[in-house]
């Protein structure tokens, strides 16, 4: 496939598009003020118009030929589940091994830290897979299993079965308030320090607003309860370690006695553990909450959820998150391809999506604070 098929309307059907979790089903939106998020969320698509549901289908339908077309070519990604196992012993033994190429010497801390980086990466797109169930699909114990393993390389994260209903909230409402994951990444906030701060650590910033603010809504407590419950693990660990490590070390900069051994063991475990997931965070984060938009988007219009955002000078940050600002639009419209399979079609969709009224770079975005008009 190597055109882009223009908006179609002589083949087009006007049906609504299938739902996003294959539902296919238009509900009223509910926003659940209860102290927990549902994991199944049908999505709402009956406010969109006509041409839009249009459009929606032929970028689906297209994204759907071109995966099966690459089954076709490529025989081997019929082999899913292997493939999934593959790239979570790629993600754990890269991270693992790099890290102990630094404690034996062979690396210097900056190699391994962006080293690791790059692996973690790998883990974060395993972990979206498996939380829709791309890998493994009727063996639970398994993806749990690897959902955790992959929470172990990446400590400065949520707790993964957590975010399985976070996330799926996100494809329900994304672009809308109640989308929590992307608003708890900046999305929609205006610009300066608080927001820059925050995409570097999300959870700090959060902890601090829960502590010295009271809920303004139903929705704000919502939020307030999903980061707490959604924090319980490895992430007040590896806030700790992180913290801790620049704190004894500007306080042994400025000359207080800070035990050696301390300073020792917190700087062995940034550089192997939490250190590597800052900097892949901050990468991820920044693309991803600039590709999104957020506070005035159409509930369940897909063309207007996200941008493609793959300028050049964006690669610094893409490597850091397998190039999610290029391929996670794909996503948005079908999300039954694993990331690699989403990037084999990158190169083909593209003109299908920019035909059909995607944005691409659309820098203004920075202005604008996410919205989608202004
Ligand atoms: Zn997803
Ligand atoms: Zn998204």
């Amino acid at each position: 496939m190597s055109t882009a098929p223009e908006l179609d309307r002589s083949t087009a059907t006007t049906s609504p598009p299938a739902g996003l979790f294959g539902t296919g089903t238009a509900v009223p939106t509910v926003v659940p003020a209860a102290a927990d998020l549902p994991v199944e969320i049908p999505v709402d698509t009956v406010g969109l118009s006509a041409d839009d549901k249009v459009r929606t289908k032929v970028i689906t339908s297209a994204i759907r030929r071109r995966s099966q077309e690459l089954r076709a070519e490529h025989p081997v990604l019929r082999h899913q589940d292997a493939l999934g196992l593959a790239a979570f012993g790629v993600a754990v033994l890269g991270f693992v091994g790099s890290g102990a190429l630094y404690l034996t010497g062979v690396l210097p801390w900056y190699v391994t830290l962006f080293v690791s980086a790059a692996f973690a990466a790998i883990g974060h797109e395993v972990e979206h897979d498996l939380i829709h169930a791309l890998y493994f699909r009727r063996r639970k114990g398994i993806r749990y299993a690897l959902l955790f393993g992959v929470w172990a390389i990446r400590p400065y994260t949520i707790n993964p079965v957590y975010r399985i209903r976070l996330h799926l909230r996100h494809h329900a409402y994304s672009g809308l308030p109640d989308d929590i994951e992307e608003v708890s990444i900046t999305n929609g906030k205006p610009w300066g320090a608080v927001r820059l701060y925050s995409l570097l650590d999300p959870y700090v910033p959060a902890l601090i607003r829960i502590v010295t603010t009271k809920p303004k809504d139903a929705e704000d407590a919502l939020w307030r309860q999903t980061i707490l419950k959604a924090s319980i693990g490895l992430t007040p660990v590896a806030i700790t370690i992180w913290y801790a490590f620049l704190g004894l070390h500007v306080a042994s900069w400025l000359g207080a006695d800070v035990p050696s051994g301390w300073l020792h063991a917190l700087t062995v475990l940034t550089v192997v553990w939490v250190g590597p997931n800052v900097w892949r965070g901050f990468c991820l984060h920044f693309i991803s909450s600039n590709m999104h938009y957020q506070g005035d988007v159409e509930q369940g219009n897909v063309l207007q959820q996200t941008q493609v955002f793959n300028r050049w000078y964006l690669v610094p940050f893409q490597v850091f998150c397998l190039n999610f600002g290029s391929t996670h639009p794909i996503h948005h419209f079908y999300v039954a391809d694993p990331f690699y399979v989403r990037q084999l079609m990158e190169r083909d969709i593209h003109p299908v999506l920019a035909a059909n009224g995607v944005r691409f770079n659309d820098m203004g975005t920075f202005k604008r604070a996410n919205r989608y008009n202004g």
